[in-house]
C-alpha cells in the first residue's frame, strides 16, 4: 500500500506525449494554445470614429459651450460605417459620421451627436473637442507583427474573438485525451431498469463521464461489463485501442469476482500501484499500457468520484497542457470536531463557506463511500493527512474547492 502523495507522484510523474492538433477556431475554447498567435494586420486597419456624431476640426470648435455654440456648415456627404469618405473635411465644416466609419482627411476629432444640434442646415456644436477625441487610431489595439496570444495559455472567449479579428480560422491546440469508461459488476443495471433486490443502477459511468466532460475532455462509455474474465478482456482491449486513459470502475478490490487486475495483467499492462492509504478509495489501481493510462477505480460511487478528483483529473489536465493540475486549494477552519484516524489520508466531503474573508467547513453528514448524495451536498473536499489525528473545532485543513461558492 502506498501513500497518497507517493501515488499522486507516480501518476503525475508519468511521461506524457503531448498531442497537438489544428482545429477549427471555435472548437478550441477552453483548450491550451500550442502556438504563438501573431497578427499580420493592424487592428483597426484605419482611423475611425468611436461615436455617432460629427467629424470636426478641433481648432474650429475651441470655446464651444451651451451658451456660445459654434456653428459649422454640414457637409452634404455623410459617412456611415463601411463607407470610405470621398472628400476631405473643409475648415468651418463638419460631416455626419457613424461609429466605426473611417475618419475623413482633415478631421481631428468627433463630437458626439448628443453635444450637437442641426439648425437650418448647419450644426450647432455645444462642446469643445480635443485633438483625437473619439477617434480610434489605426493599430491602437493590435499592431502587425504583435504576438497577440502566447502558446501555453488557456483559450477564453475573448481570445477566440481576437483570433477571428486577425483572420485565424484554425488553431493549434494541445489535444485533450479521450477517456474510456467501463463499469464492471454482475449487479449493475441500466438507468432505465427497475430496481430489484441484489441490483444497483450503474451511476459510476455517468458521474465519471460528467467529470471528464467538466474537465474539458471527451469520453467514450463502454457500458456495463459482467464480472467475467473473457468479456472484460474484450471490452478493455477494444477500449485501449480507442482511448488515451481508461477508467474501469469496480472489480479491483479483493473480492472473489474482482477480475480487473487479473485481466490487465493478462494483457501485460504494467501495474504501477494498487491500494492507496486513503479513505475512500483504498483499492485504487494505476497501470500503464503502451502510452495509455489505466485506472482501476473502486466501485463505490463516492470512491470513484473522489479518486477521479485526486488522480485522474490532475493527470488529464497535465495531458491537456495545463500547469495548474489541482483544484483551488484553501486553508479552512473546521466548524465542528472531526474524528480522524492518524496514519491514513481521509478525503472528507464538506460544505465550505467564506465569511469575513475566512473559510470554514462542516461535514456533509454520513461519509460512507456508497452515500453518493454526500457528493451532491459537498462543494469541497477536505484533506485530513496521514500525520494528523482528530481535528477539533477551529483546527485547520487544506480543502479542495469543487464548485463555485
Ligand atoms: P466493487 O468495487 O466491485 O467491489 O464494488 C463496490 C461497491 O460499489 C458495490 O456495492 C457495488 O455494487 C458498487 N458499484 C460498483 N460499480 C458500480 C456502478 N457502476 N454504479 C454504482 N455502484 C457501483
Ligand atoms: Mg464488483
Amino acid at each position: 500500500m502506498i501513500s497518497v502523495s507517493d501515488a499522486q507522484h507516480e501518476v503525475l510523474g508519468s511521461i506524457i506525449k503531448v498531442k497537438k492538433k489544428k482545429i477549427p477556431l471555435l472548437d478550441s475554447l477552453g483548450m491550451v494554445l500550442a502556438e504563438d498567435i501573431i497578427s499580420y494586420d493592424d487592428i483597426p486597419i484605419y482611423d475611425n470614429s468611436a461615436m455617432d456624431g460629427y467629424a470636426v476640426r478641433a481648432g474650429d470648435v475651441i470655446g464651444a459651450d451651451y451658451n456660445y455654440p459654434v456653428r459649422l456648415k454640414l457637409a452634404e456627404e455623410d459617412i456611415p460605417a463601411g463607407k470610405v469618405p470621398s472628400a476631405r473635411l473643409e475648415p468651418g465644416c463638419c460631416m455626419s459620421i457613424m461609429t466605426g466609419a473611417p475618419i475623413p482627411e482633415g478631421c481631428s476629432g468627433v463630437v458626439m451627436k448628443e453635444h450637437a444640434e442641426i439648425e437650418n442646415g448647419s450644426v450647432l456644436i455645444f462642446r469643445e473637442c480635443s485633438e483625437g477625441e473619439n477617434i480610434r487610431y489605426r493599430g491602437e489595439d493590435i499592431k502587425s507583427g504583435d504576438t497577440v496570444l502566447k502558446r501555453g495559455r488557456r483559450i477564453y472567449p475573448a481570445d477566440i474573438g481576437v483570433m477571428a479579428s486577425i483572420r485565424i480560422a484554425e488553431v493549434l491546440v494541445v489535444c485533450p485525451p479521450t477517456v474510456g469508461i467501463i463499469s464492471t459488476g454482475d449487479e449493475l443495471l441500466e438507468t432505465g431498469d427497475e430496481l430489484v433486490i441484489g441490483k444497483v443502477r450503474d451511476s459510476n459511468s455517468y458521474s465519471l463521464a460528467a467529470q471528464v466532460k467538466e474537465s474539458g475532455a471527451s469520453y467514450i462509455r463502454y457500458g456495463i461489463v459482467k464480472d467475467e474474465k473473457r468479456t472484460l478482456e474484450e471490452k478493455i482491449s477494444k477500449a485501449l485501442l480507442e482511448c488515451d486513459i481508461l477508467l474501469i470502475s469496480g472489480g479491483v478490490s479483493a473480492g472473489d469476482y474482482d477480475y480487473v487486475k487479473d485481466v490487465l495483467a493478462d494483457i501485460e499492462a504494467k501495474l504501477i500501484f494498487w491500494r492507496v492509504n486513503q479513505k475512500p478509495g483504498k483499492p485504487l489501481a494505476f497501470l500503464k499500457y503502451k502510452d495509455k493510462f489505466i485506472f482501476g477505480l473502486p466501485g463505490n460511487p463516492v470512491s470513484v468520484m473522489v479518486c477521479f478528483e485526486m488522480y485522474v483529473r490532475p493527470l488529464m489536465r497535465k495531458m491537456m497542457g495545463f500547469k495548474k493540475l489541482f483544484r483551488d486549494l484553501v486553508l479552512a477552519k473546521a466548524a465542528h470536531d472531526f474524528k480522524h484516524k492518524i496514519g491514513r489520508t481521509d478525503f472528507v466531503r464538506v460544505i465550505i463557506e467564506k465569511k469575513n474573508g475566512e473559510y470554514s467547513f462542516k461535514s456533509t453528514g454520513m461519509q460512507g463511500s456508497g452515500i453518493l448524495t454526500s457528493m451532491v451536498k459537498a462543494n469541497a473536499i477536505a484533506v485530513f493527512t496521514e500525520g494528523v489525528g482528530d481535528i477539533d473545532r477551529g483546527g485547520m485543513a487544506e480543502v479542495h474547492l469543487l464548485k463555485e461558492l
